[in-house]
């Protein structure tokens, strides 16, 4: 027998509706490209997603189309979230920080039809026009008299709105369609695209506006200092609107002064973005600590990266602020687990609850987690067991977009993560690597993440990368890569010692090299591939005859 309700379709443009009528006067405030402050609502956000839907169109843009952008996070990006799956089609955002290739390779293999892009991408796009055989419109964010020149016959976006007005019904249509599209950062072979759907997405947004999620709502003013071009700003864009959250939008100016200015000025209370962002906020803060009492911050979303511990600490008693780690990928649109603590540990000293907060997080409803050993079997919630980690759910990847490999799932409907994780009894995550980055040694696993976690608890320690290096005995031993802080002095041995009161004997880096700079993904992941080709040829001092 079927229910007896209702079966309207859980559409990105109901929230851009509930917004405009509901919370029409909650301030979306973005820096521009310029650097200057632009306010808008959302009851003009509505408007203006109306006529940019029409004006797609009036561009001949159809149901199912792609349409990309490269841009930073304005308010206009925002316009693009709801106009254009809104509309029927799907927004594909693109990671300017990419390779070019990387770039041509998305723009073509996505079959963009058109291109929204950011003034300041110009230089990067003018070398690929001759190859973007599908796109038929390239369209700068800016009015007509800023359109730059290096980019033949471009439209002006404003110019584009102006001429439409908002008289426009949102077409409705199944809540499984595609809404937007993302790409992977593709660290070893070519990106691939993950497809959102309208119903995956709202989901999604659901979820963070849980109170045991992320407890996003009306009164909060969230900060983005996650891109919208990775795994949609993590989906804060639709789960502020289904709320009415004010929103701050940083465009390019993700430095830590000019975040730090930002929040202080309208006053965020959260906000969300990867560990290496909130390391540099911290540094720059505990110079200027007049800047901190200026903020109003009272928690931040950490993700992409393990948070390390004591950049925890630094935030609850520098800034105040509670730190929520989240765990997820561009498959998970992202969340997966969310780091909140349980009401058992409200009385555990602070340094126990760091050491909660320092995993995952927990299962949040519709997401399933597992690990299983090499042989399929899954593993104990014990703590200790570690495993492949596994996950299904509603807004968890099903098959990548155009990929001739469409079997990614096994046979009950888990997708393998490729992180290396356990699960704890009160049902804690703890990745301890990622699979391809996991250091063997003699038979046993240590854990990269942890001793990088380590090492960066020492005041003269930067940024730490940790790999594992072939060695006659042992199989592999880890070797770590560091870089010191500015004007901060610490050799190898000082540092051996330090981690060797912190992690267990056998996990102690053979040796330590301390370099200038550390390689990174477009996403600003460490690129332990690279750092292994790199140091492919050194042999480990307890290895020298
Ligand atoms: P994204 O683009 O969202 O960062 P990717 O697919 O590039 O997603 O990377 C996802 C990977 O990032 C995960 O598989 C995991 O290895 C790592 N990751 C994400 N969040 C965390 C976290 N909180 N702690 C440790 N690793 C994380």
């Amino acid at each position: 027998m079927q229910g007896l309700m209702q079966n309207k379709q859980l559409l990105i443009s109901t929230l851009i509706e509930h917004a405009g009528l509901n919370h029409p006067e909650v301030q979306i405030v973005s820096r521009t490209c310029e650097g200057t402050i632009h306010r808008t609502n959302y009851a003009t956000l509505r408007k203006r997603a109306k006529q940019l839907a029409k004006a797609l169109l009036a561009l001949g843009i159809e149901s199912g189309d792609r349409v990309g952008t490269l841009a930073w996070n304005t308010y206009r990006h925002q316009e693009l979230y709801f106009a254009v799956p809104g509309m029927g089609a799907v927004l594909h955002t693109i990671n300017p920080r990419l390779f070019a290739d990387q770039i041509e390779y998305i723009i073509q293999h996505a079959e963009d039809t058109v291109l929204f892009f950011d003034i300041t991408f110009s230089t990067l796009l003018e070398p690929l026009l001759p190859k973007l055989k599908h796109v038929r419109a390239f369209i700068a964010l800016c009015d007509i008299d800023q359109l730059p020149q290096n980019i033949p016959n471009c439209l002006s976006y404003e110019q584009l709105l102006r001429e439409q007005n908002d008289e426009f019904e949102w077409p409705e249509f199944a809540e499984t369609q595609a809404a937007s599209l993302c790409y992977t950062s593709g660290t070893t072979g070519n990106p691939k695209g993950v497809l959102y759907s309208h119903r995956s997405t709202l989901l999604h947004a659901f979820t963070v506006c849980t109170v045991d999620g992320l407890q996003l709502s009306r009164k909060d003013c969230v900060l983005l200092a996650v891109p919208m071009f990775h795994v949609n700003a993590w989906g804060f864009p639709y789960a502020a609107a289904m709320c009415g959250a004010k929103v701050c939008f940083p465009a390019a100016q993700i430095d830590a002064a000019s975040l730090c200015e930002l929040a202080a000025q309208e006053q965020c209370t959260m906000s969300i973005g990867v560990p290496t962002v909130w390391l540099s906020v911290m540094d720059y803060l505990e110079h200027h600590p007049e800047k901190t009492k200026q903020l109003n911050i009272n928690r931040i979303v950490m993700g992409g990266s393990a948070t390390p511990r004591a950049l925890i600490d630094r935030i609850q008693n520098n800034l105040n602020a509670t730190t929520i780690q989240a765990w997820g990928m561009t498959e998970t649109s992202p969340m997966g687990t969310i780091g909140n603590l349980l009401p058992e540990h409200m009385a555990l000293e602070q340094s126990e609850r760091f050491d909660i907060q320092s995993k995952q997080g927990r299962a949040i409803y519709g997401v399933e987690i597992r690990v299983i050993d090499d042989h399929g079997q899954v593993l104990a919630r014990d703590g200790v067991s570690a495993g492949h980690l596994q996950v299904r759910g509603p807004w968890i990847v099903s098959a990548y977009f155009k990929a001739d490999e469409q079997n990614i799932l096994d046979a009950h409907g888990w997708f393998s993560t490729g992180d290396i994780a356990c699960i704890s009894a009160e049902g804690y995550l703890q990745i301890t690597d990622r699979s391809k980055d996991v250091i063997k040694s003699g038979g046993e696993w240590i854990s990269s993440i942890d001793l990088e976690n380590t090492a960066v608890a020492h005041p003269a320690i930067q940024e730490a990368a940790v790999i594992g290096l072939n060695h006659s005995k042992w199989q592999e031993r880890p070797l770590l890569v560091a870089i010191k802080r500015p004007d901060m002095q610490i050799d190898e041995q000082e540092l051996i010692h330090f981690l060797s009161k912190r992690v267990a004997k056998w996990w102690l880096p053979d040796d330590v090299v301390f370099v200038q700079s550390l390689p990174h993904t477009a996403t600003g992941k460490l690129q332990k591939n690279v750092l292994r080709e790199q140091f492919k040829d050194f042999v480990f001092s307890s290895d020298r005859s």
